[in-house]
């Protein structure tokens, strides 16, 4: 038969794999918990709307990366592509406006639909931070800074570096994006299909394509932080000074944008050359227009998601389960007897796996295999005796004992 395949782009996580995710997970929990962000929850579907209102109808989220479907009541519903817009509404919807400012955190698969490579899936994980509320810069500075010790945590700073730029309030954008389109008006005939295309929905996002000719043009073009107004500039500026104080080590990138519509003021992005052309691990900005195209009030944010399947290419660590202890018996028929010594075992906070089947030398053969420390055997002697016989795995010594004397022996060896 014809084996079952996973859809493209989508893989298992074996063990060893997840050990990792959960490793990157775990350290984002516990990092942004030291910084009082609570972890939420938020639906793996939404109403589309969701996330075509705010991430824009030009985005290629929304045209080339949808996962949408209708369900049987006929509502439009989109598998998340992102973890922003849902924090927002779900904020919204509590009515948390009231009691601003939030700090969430939060983890979770989203869909995307790309050319599967390596470090680039259509389901992944992401891990994320949101800060709502606050429009002052310090938020800004606040979230990198728990994204950089995020990186720390994970042992991998080293290998990361920290891009930032600015793309102004709403004037400043706006009086950007007009120098833009005129310079890149003189380019429109060399410019890639997607480019000129973008053009006239969302020429912002020109800046970030990876077409070598684009990229020759954009050598030239206008810099986005020379159109910053005063206000815009001066913002800027303190986000610098912040991260200077605090060490944060960035280099100020003029083609760094978010190609989405609600961001403004800060963008960043960390990112390793370990990864090949993935390299982003960690991106994120300012998003103070989008809770207005939510349907709520004005409310500042600034955020971040980090690619959980690119930071465990990155971490170290190898899945290690094997059993403190190995429980056999010499023949089936007091296999039943073995259960009660597991339950015991586990109480006491052991790692315990049986061997129900097998002859005894392949039994072992198998305790061996699975790299146990300790083997507890029961045959007829033991059983007649009512002791258990133990044998060192590492020391290759063996005792009948009491149960309750062998778990001391155990427990006094693995503590050495
Ligand atoms: P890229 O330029 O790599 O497509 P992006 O700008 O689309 O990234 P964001 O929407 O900012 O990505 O998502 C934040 C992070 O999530 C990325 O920096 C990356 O680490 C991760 N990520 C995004 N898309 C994928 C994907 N398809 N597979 C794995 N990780 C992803
Ligand atoms: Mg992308």
């Amino acid at each position: 038969m014809e084996k079952l395949r996973t859809v493209r782009g989508v893989h298992d996580l074996l063990p060893d794999a997840l050990h990792k995710h959960k490793k990157v997970i775990k350290a984002g929990l516990n990092v942004s918990s030291k910084y009082c962000y609570s972890e939420i929850e938020i639906p793996i579907f939404e109403f589309s709307e969701v996330f075509k209102k705010p991430l824009g109808n030009s985005s290629d989220i929304v045209t080339k990366e949808n996962y949408i479907f209708k369900d049987r009541s006929d509502d439009e519903l989109m598998l998340r592509p992102e973890g922003t817009s849902g924090v927002v509404r779900a904020f919204l919807n509590a009515g948390l406006v009231q009691d601003i400012p939030q700090r969430f955190s939060y983890f979770g698969p989203m869909f995307r639909y790309e050319r599967p490579q390596k470090g680039r899936l259509r389901q992944f994980k992401q891990f994320g931070v949101e800060c709502i509320g606050i429009s002052n810069s310090m938020a800004d500075i606040e979230v990198i800074s728990l994204g950089y010790e995020f990186l720390n945590k994970l042992n991998i700073i080293d290998k990361i570096s920290l891009k930032i730029n600015s793309l102004g309030d709403a004037d400043s954008r706006l009086n950007y994006t007009k120098a833009l389109i005129d310079y890149l008006n003189d380019y429109k005939s060399q410019l890639s299909k997607d480019s000129l295309k973008r053009l006239s929905e969302n020429p912002l996002r020109i800046l970030d394509s990876k077409n070598s000719v684009d990229q020759k043009i954009l050598i030239n073009a206008p810099n986005v932080l020379d159109y910053l107004n005063e206000r815009s500039k001066e913002r800027f500026e303190n986000v610098c000074e912040g991260l200077d104080i605090l060490k944060i080590k960035y280099e100020i990138d003029k083609s760094l944008v978010r190609g989405l519509d609600y961001y403004c003021h800060t963008a960043f992005e960390f990112i390793t050359d370990e990864l090949g052309s993935q390299g982003t691990v960690l991106a994120g900005g300012r998003y103070d227009g989008l809770s207005k195209m939510l349907g709520g009030v004005e409310v500042a944010g600034v955020g971040w998601a980090a690619g959980v399947e690119r930071l465990a290419l990155m971490v170290q660590g190898e899945y290690i389960n094997s059993p403190d202890i190995v429980l056999m018996a010499q023949t089936e028929v007091y296999n039943h007897l073995l259960l009660p010594i597991m339950n015991k075992l586990i109480n006491e906070g052991f790692r315990v796996e049986i061997i129900y089947t097998g002859n005894i030398s392949k039994k072992f053969k198998r305790a061996n295999k699975i790299n146990a420390s300790f083997v507890v055997l029961l045959g007829e002697e033991e059983v007649a005796k009512k002791v258990i016989k133990l044998r060192n795995m590492m020391l290759g010594s063996e005792q009948l004992i009491d149960l309750n004397q062998g778990i001391k022996v155990i427990r006094k060896t693995l503590q050495n």
